[in-house]
């Protein structure tokens, strides 16, 4: 079973995603957690030379994509297929939505572009389930800022281009309901957490 969470800054995707990891792992099953960009060493190296730049420095739209692709391609080889392969629950922080939303509609470069070089990248591989967690950009951007975490990056970005960056992940779901699993990410933790266990519950249980 491979799981995807996605969402904006600040959406809490990564406190949700530990919380299922422990779920499952209490249920006795195989779970790998996993992100994007940068879950190996040579991710790690493309998410500093993607993340870790200067304003001026930053790769240009088209590099920036085929960066995102690059440390695709390494993570779907060497970890994503191989644990699906030995039958664990495969959980990504971030996947192909993001290039299409952060890259396509977010960078205005063509979405189908992008969705092809990533179809390229991944030999295909598409989740089983997507986990939307969706929040309002001024609210998420301002919960990263408590955190004090890349905030000089994420403010060279515009509030327009984080909209645009949420309606491309709202448009992605609606257009796949079954594969999506979107959630108000204002909710309280315990209640999205239980709303994405049922839903992975589901999955399982088939
Ligand atoms: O999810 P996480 O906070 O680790 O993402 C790091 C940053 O990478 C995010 O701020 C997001 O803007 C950016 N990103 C991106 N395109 C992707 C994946 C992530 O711009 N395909």
């Amino acid at each position: 079973l491979f799981v995807v969470f996605e969402g904006g800054e600040g959406a809490g995707k990564s406190t949700q995603l530990a919380v299922l990891a422990e779920r499952l792992r209490g249920q006795g099953r195989d779970v790998v957690v996993t992100r994007e960009p940068g879950a190996t060493p040579v991710g790690e190296r493309i998410r500093s030379l993607v993340l870790d730049t200067g304003k001026d420095e930053a790769p240009s739209p088209r590099a920036e994509a085929l960066l995102y692709a690059a440390d695709r391609a390494h993570h779907v080889a060497t970890v994503v297929r191989p644990a699906l392969v030995r039958g664990a629950v495969v959980i990504s922080d971030r996947y192909v939505d993001s290039s299409l939303a952060y890259q396509g509609a977010g960078r205005t470069l063509p979405v189908d572009e992008v969705s092809w070089l990533s179809s390229w990248a991944t030999g295909g591989l598409k989740p089983d389930l997507v986990v939307l967690l969706d929040v309002e950009p001024r609210t998420g951007l301002s919960r990263v800022e408590t955190r004090n975490e890349g905030a000089d990056r994420l403010e060279a970005e515009s509030l327009t281009f984080h909209e645009r960056v949420r309606y491309a992940f709202l448009d992605l779901a609606a257009g796949d309901p079954k594969r999506y699993l979107v959630l108000d990410a204002s909710r309280p933790v315990d209640e999205i957490a239980e709303a994405v266990a049922r839903r992975v519950g589901e999955f399982l249980a088939d």
